[in-house]
């Protein structure tokens, strides 16, 4: 292998540098030019390549974003979009693809390699951890950790002013950063998207807490629990409860960003050296996973088909703890 490419597609996330990084020193490393392709599949599909250097990927281990940018493209769910990709791809001489996305990109590239014949290994990242095939995604540890650090400090206002905080945190479809960072900040109830939301519990947690004089109280919520998000559990809750203060807290987009830790530093330049080598040697059609602190592959097939057991074990622990 002569050439490869490095693409950033999907959401955005903490440690994307840092692979890209890790991706462009392997490469030089075994000899290997490598070429960054801008604005994810958006770029593959218009040929916006660029060549990197090991000086391309120097100072940004430490940066949020991704130096190669990242969008969301309609064009690769079409096949012209993917024939014009391929076309690119071969013109510019490149003989496989390091792809660092999400659950997404890994279906558009699966429904890719069922037209085109190309070597593809894929890098894990989502802040919501939801991706089989790995333990661990790039941007998850950093996002849990912007979480806690900024309900730490919602409770600090909240214990002064003695008031219930709803703080809501991204996931759509998955809990793992609620029930994680709930832990971790010492949430009273957390509420997330694989579990019924019964507003009757929450408001019994809340006076169990109010009748043991608890001077502050955090309900974490998932963006996409059944409850409709923290605005509307907030006024149910309230219609309920008034012995507190009521506030509402949407994190948002403060989430994606920053500078990734270093446990996600290190896991991306594992899957970064990975990846290329793995690349090199052939692998193809799969992506590369971090399970019980060993580096292995699945397929793209199996990871866009199967589903991620969620540690359901984790909500017992929250709720014991809560007391
Ligand atoms: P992520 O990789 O972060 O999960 P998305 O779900 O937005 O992000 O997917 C990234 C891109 O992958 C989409 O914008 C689209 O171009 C492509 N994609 C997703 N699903 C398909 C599909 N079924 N066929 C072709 N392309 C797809």
């Amino acid at each position: 292998m002569k050439k490869i490419a490095v693409i950033t597609t999907g959401g955005d996330c903490p440690g994307l540098n840092a692979a890209i990084r890790a991706v462009v020193r392997t490469s030089i490393y075994h000899q290997v030019e490598v070429v960054g392709v801008i604005r994810g599949y958006e770029g593959l599909i218009d040929g916006n390549f660029m060549p990197l250097y090991s000086n391309s990927v120097s100072n940004i281990l430490q940066r949020g974003g991704t130096i190669l940018k990242t969008a969301r493209s309609e064009r690769f769910k079409t096949k012209e979009g993917r024939q014009n990709a391929a076309e690119h791809l071969r013109a510019n001489g490149v003989e496989g693809i390091v792809l660092i996305g999400g659950d997404g990109s890994f279906r558009g590239i699966n429904t890719f390699l069922a037209e085109h014949s190309f070597p593809v290994i894929g890098i894990p990242k989502t802040i919501d951890n939801d991706i089989f095939g790995t333990d661990y995604a790039i941007g998850y540890d950093t996002a849990l950790n912007t979480v806690v650090q900024a309900v730490d400090k919602i409770r600090d206002t909240a214990d002064s002013h003695d008031r219930l905080f709803f703080v809501e945190v991204m996931g759509r479809d998955a809990g793992m950063i609620a029930i994680l960072s709930g832990i971790g900040s010492g949430a009273e109830a957390i509420l997330i998207p694989e579990t019924t939301t019964r507003v009757d519990q929450i408001v019994g947690i809340l006076n169990r807490g109010w009748e043991r004089k608890k001077t502050s109280m955090i309900v974490i919520v998932a963006e996409g629990d059944d409850s409709g998000g923290a605005y509307k559990i907030a006024e149910e809750v309230k219609s309920r409860f008034q012995q507190y203060d009521t506030r509402v807290s949407v994190l948002g987009h403060m989430q994606r960003g920053g500078s990734p830790t270093c446990f996600d530093r290190v896991l991306a330049s594992r899957f970064g050296v990975a990846a290329v080598e793995e690349l090199i040697k052939g692998a193809n059609g799969v992506m590369v996973g971090l399970i019980n602190n060993q580096i292995t592959l699945t397929s793209f097939e199996t990871v866009v088909s199967t589903q991620k057991q969620f540690p359901l074990d984790l909500m017992r622990v929250a709720e014991v703890l809560s007391l």
